[in-house]
């Protein structure tokens, strides 16, 4: 089984490697609210008021999380 929280670990680093910021308006006030289903963690920007989480936005889909934790192996 594919380690899904180490994995989605590695695309926060690659992503964000300075902290998380907001992909809709590019704040860094950014409060994290909780897990999707599939295990990412979402967030909430105190600046815009969206949500988001460790996908969005991003070329990563969900279904390629493990395809891109098994790249590493
Ligand atoms: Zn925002």
């Amino acid at each position: 089984m594919p380690d899904t929280e180490e994995c989605y670990r590695i695309i926060r680093q690659t992503r964000w490697p300075e902290g998380v910021i907001c992909p809709y308006c590019g704040s860094k006030e950014v409060q994290k609210n909780g897990y999707t289903p599939k295990g990412a963690q979402k967030y909430h920007c105190k600046n815009c008021g969206k949500y988001f989480n460790d996908l969005t936005g991003t070329k990563v889909r969900k279904q390629d999380a493990s395809s891109f934790l098994s790249l590493r192996i």
